[in-house]
């Protein structure tokens, strides 16, 4: 069985080895943007699959000299855009409107060779050789830190370096898998307790276990935000625009700090219920599968995602997506999941055949972490390393837990 770990751990960084992390940055973004470029205007893309080395090839002597980045990174700056192009063509396959990748986030992807780990520090390849960081772990011990990245039983996979611009601070996301030895390592079972969260528009988000993040005030101060900018519109002078320009920063500063906090109380929610994982739906369609979310919605969702898939693995806690089907529609009892659209009224769900009656958000959260469940079995199942792959998963739901495989509840359902 494939277990993977990841820790993800602040830079303790001077303000010099700041400076040449956002430089190397900064022509890593360069890098993607200009393959990205490439990959695009080549029209071949469409008719067959992108060849990476050939991609490779055509860029990356230009890029070398171009840059003073590292081999290394020259070539993951490279791999992350050819991947990302191809999810285009993906989507633009399935008669998606697509548009060429751009880079804007600081985020480099790091390897073997351009990252060490030490007990305390790390030691990154930059634009000016290595700058080497210390830590800044929490207090509780073992921290993800010691537990996967420093210990033997698990090896480096590799790492991803992201400055924070609502902190100001640089992170480093760490990943790695077990090594199956010999059946010695420690026991870890393989078991898991899933946390789902479904996202929508009556509520922001709500968990499995029955937490509501109502998202009234985010909504209330997005139509404040709105109705301010209209107002300087109309004025149509040289203040007015600057003064737009400066009311856009403000919001977005504001609308990532509450989504900030939103992340913050779900993998809280997670780590007091025990929880090993965090389950989402897939976001890809949500425009079409949510029409009277508005952009700040959809801003928010991918915003929360995102927030969370950084966050909870400090804690221990990984992140994951299902399939959205139909989970809205599904009666989220295990003895039962008819499945029908007459289920759902707004937020109100009923069930048309054993009639089940929930909040219809939370009725999605459960299916959200049960399909999760169905989805790792089928995993564990049609592995030929593991075993029978037993009652792996269990649901964390208000006032007690479910498991997937048994459809037996067990309290709160
Ligand atoms: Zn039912």
């Amino acid at each position: 069985m494939d277990v993977r770990r990841t820790a993800v751990v602040k830079l303790d960084l001077s303000d010099e080895q700041r400076d040449v992390l956002h430089r190397t940055a900064e022509q890593y973004l360069y890098c993607a943007n200009r393959t990205a470029d490439y990959c695009w205007s080549d029209t071949s893309y469409t008719e067959c699959r992108i060849n990476k080395r050939q991609v490779r090839d055509a860029l990356y002597a230009t890029l070398r000299k171009e840059t003073e980045l590292q081999a290394q990174l020259v070539q993951a700056a490279i791999k992350r855009a050819i991947e990302a192009v191809k999810a285009c063509v993906e989507r633009w396959k399935k008669g998606q409107r697509v548009s060429c990748p751009t880079f804007t986030a600081e985020t480099m992807d790091y390897d073997r060779r351009s990252a060490t780990f030490y007990r305390n520090k790390v030691s990154l390849a930059t634009v000016e050789g290595r700058v080497e960081p210390s830590f800044v772990l929490p207090a509780d011990s073992p921290t993800p830190y010691e537990r996967y990245v420093l210990s033997e039983n698990y090896e480096f996979r590799e790492s991803t370096v992201r400055y924070d611009a609502v902190d100001g601070e640089f992170y480093i996301q760490i990943s790695t898998r077990r090594i199956d030895g010999d059946a010695e390592v420690p026991a870890d079972t393989g078991h898991q307790t899933v946390l789902g969260i479904d996202l929508g528009v009556n509520s922001l988000a709500v968990s499995s276990t029955g937490t509501f993040w109502q998202g009234d005030d985010y909504d209330h101060w997005c139509r404040e935000f709105e109705k301010r900018r209209g107002e300087i519109q109309q004025r149509g002078t040289q203040s007015a625009h600057n003064a737009l320009l400066r009311l856009g920063k403000r919001e977005e500063a504001w609308r990532k700090q509450y989504i900030h906090t939103v992340a913050n109380e779900l993998v809280a929610e997670a780590v007091e219920n025990d929880c090993d994982v965090i389950v989402f739906e897939e976001l890809t369609d949500i425009r079409e599968r949510l029409p009277q979310a508005k952009w700040h919605h959809v801003w928010a969702f991918r915003c929360l995602y995102e927030y969370v898939s950084y966050k909870a693995p400090e804690q221990g806690v990984s992140v994951d997506q299902v399939e959205p089907n139909y989970t809205s529609q599904r009666c989220s009892r295990t003895d039962c999941g008819f499945t029908h659209e007459d289920n759902r009224h707004g937020e109100h769900f009923c069930c048309q055949k054993c009639g089940y009656e929930v909040n219809a958000d939370y009725n999605g959260a459960k299916n959200i972490g049960l399909r999760y469940g169905r989805k790792r079995t089928h995993r564990l199942r049609s592995s030929p390393k593991s075993g029978s792959g037993d009652a792996e998963v269990d649901l964390r739901v208000n006032g007690g837990t479910l498991n997937g495989e048994s459809h037996r509840p067990i309290a709160g359902d």
